[in-house]
Parts: structure tokens; sequence; C-alpha cells
């Protein structure tokens, strides 16, 4: 492998295709402000980036520097993130934010990685880009381009690494990350590679076989669970008794009761669950809504949504006040739906 000629190939790419991201905003310096890598690079580690644009600037609006982002009350970093997914990542953000308010950013690798949430990929996106360290990203776009490269069907993480290391231009290793991660979100994409529009088909071993899109060998998926629950809506699709949710998925976020349904698909373990919640919050249950079905991190949902009767002793809140997830947004669409049919006569 010619490195110096791939680099000067790729990096010359990059200079003319690289994409035109808001969080790419750099300085007098020629460098890329840490805050805003930061939140830009833990956006996209689970979102794809038209979206994640959208969550980018909403989130720099509300908590334009890290010392806003301290200040403000979980439940507000919450609601800015709505929708977005994986709310661990603005829990851990939130924390990581009081955390520099009291000792400043991190100037490098290290103290990046020493951060909640933030992990080795995300801590040598922030040091090389905003700090111009020697540090190789690896996500799944550069693990892609280096198994083509190099044509190996299985790469580990050791090996990713290896190679994303030596490769790594010591001279910009900020846009020498970006013009990888680019390339393979833009032009050596997952099923059908774009060889015809990248500049490194004379460097890959991929491409030299006739069969880029073998590369790698595909992953197996862990198995998906399915998980099925009831859900009871007291109130209205804008004015509803919500609980707070706990646990690491959805922890933090408000949202419709719910009550785990046991045992295999079976209609009287889902009435002893609907049961279970309306005693626990003393209310009676008033009739089905619909199902609705939402997948979480290996997890396939089925909520069943009831409505419930009166309920003088809970309190109702407006669902603009609080942060919910996107399965209980999906719910408050159902009822919604079902106020809007016609009458049948
Ligand atoms: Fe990917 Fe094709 Fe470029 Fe090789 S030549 S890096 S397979 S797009």
């Amino acid at each position: 492998m010619n490195v110096p000629a791939l680099r000067a190939a790729l990096t010359g790419w990059f200079a003319n295709r690289g994409r035109d991201l808001p969080w790419r905003l750099t300085g007098d310096d020629g460098r890329r402000d840490p805050y805003r890598v930061w939140v830009a690079e833990v956006l996209l580690q689970q979102t794809q980036v038209v979206r994640g644009r959208v969550y980018f600037e909403r989130f720099l609006e509300a908590f334009p520097t890290v010392q806003a982002l301290a200040a403000a009350p979980q439940e507000a970093v919450l609601k800015a993130w709505e929708g977005c997914g994986y709310y661990a990542r603005a829990r851990n953000m939130h924390r990581a934010a009081a955390q520099m308010a009291v000792h400043g950013l991190p100037t490098g690798y290290a103290g990046w990685l020493a951060l909640p949430g933030v992990g080795p990929y995300t801590a040598a996106a922030v040091a090389s880009l905003a700090f111009g360290e020697g540090r190789a990203v690896l996500d799944g776009n550069v693990r892609r381009v280096l198994s083509r490269l190099y044509a190996v069907s299985q790469p580990t993480d050791a090996w990713a690494q290896g190679v994303a290391d030596t490769l790594l231009d010591p001279e910009r290793p900020g846009a020498w990350n970006e013009a990888v991660m680019d390339l393979g979100a833009t032009v050596c994409v997952p099923k059908s590679p774009r060889c015809g529009a990248c500049p490194l088909p004379t460097h890959c071993r991929a491409f030299a076989s006739g069969e880029p899109g073998i590369y790698p060998a595909p992953k197996v998926r862990a198995a998906v669970k399915e998980v099925r629950g009831v859900a009871l809506l007291i109130g209205d699709a804008e004015t509803l008794y919500l609980e707070q949710r706990a646990g690491s998925l959805l922890g933090g976020l408000w949202g419709l009761p719910l009550e785990e349904v046991q045992g295999d698909v079976h209609d009287d373990q889902e009435q002893a669950a609907l049961a279970r919640l309306g005693a626990r919050l003393g209310v009676a249950v008033a009739e089905p809504l619909g199902t609705v079905q939402h997948t979480m991190t290996h997890r396939q949902l089925n909520v069943s949504v009831y409505r419930a009767g009166a309920a003088l002793h809970l309190p109702l809140t407006a669902v603009a006040e609080r942060p919910l997830s996107r399965l209980d947004h999906k719910m408050l669409a159902l009822v919604k739906e079902s106020t809007a049919q016609p009458p049948l006569f």
C-alpha cells in the first residue's frame, strides 16, 4: 500500500467533495470548536446525518455553551433530545457538562475519554478535529472502508484500529479522519459502493477483486426480543396523567403509565396486566384504543393502549411541558387518530 499517495488522493478528494455540515465551522486557527464537535459526534453515533443536523441546531440553540448545558435541568436536556432516541447519550452529556463547567474542557484524548459517555471514537474525533491530536477514529464507516481497501472480510477491532492508526495523516489528523468518514458515508456505502466516484480504486484490493460489495462480511445480528405491555390514557392526547420512567433506556423521560405483560401471547395475560395497572392507579379501564409497535435496542415493543375512566385524584400535565419518548408520541398519535374517527351513525 502506497500510504503517502493514498493520503494525498483522499485528502484531495475531501477538500473538494467533503460534506458541508453545520458542526464543521472552523475558527481562525482552522480548528473546530470542541463543544460543537462533541455534541455532533455524540448525536451522530446512533442518528443519521439528516436528522442529526436538525437535532444539532435545536440542541445548540437551547445550550450554546457547555456552561449553559451544565446549568440546565436534566428534563430540559431530555426535552431538547426528545425523539432522538438512546437517551443515555443526553443524560451522559449533561453529567459530562457539569464536570467541564467546573474543570474546563479537556484539551486532549485522555481527558475526553475520562468523561461520562465518551468512548474512544468520540474522544479521538474531538482530539483530532479540535486539537489536531494524532488519533484515528474508528466507526462503522471507517471499518468498512478499511476492510475494502485491504479486502479483509472479517476485520477485528484490533486490526481495524491498527490500520486506521497506520494510515492516519500525522500532519492533518482531523481532516484525514473526516475524509475517511465522509468516503464511507457517501461513496464507499454498505451495499453498492460507488467505486466510479471514489478517489481510491488504484489503492483498493476489494475493487481489484471485482466484488467490492462483499467486504466486509455481514455481522450476525443479536436476536430481537419481543416485549409486550399495556398502557393507560388518563385524560386526552394533549393533557394527561404522565409518569416519569426509570431505567437505562428511557430513564428521566415521561410517558403513559405502563405495565409489562408477563408470559406468552395470551389475552388473559394482557387483561391481568391491565387489571394490575388499573388497581395501582385506582382507575377503571374503559376501552381499547389500539396497539403500537416500537423497536428499541434489540427489543420489539408491542403496547396495547387503553383509555381509563375519570380519575380526579391523579394530576394531569400538558404534553408540551415534558420530554416524551417516541414510543409515547406514537401512543398519543393513536389516541388522536381514534378521536378523529367520524361517528358510525
Ligand atoms: Fe470503497 Fe470502491 Fe473506493 Fe474501494 S474503490 S474504497 S470499494 S468505493
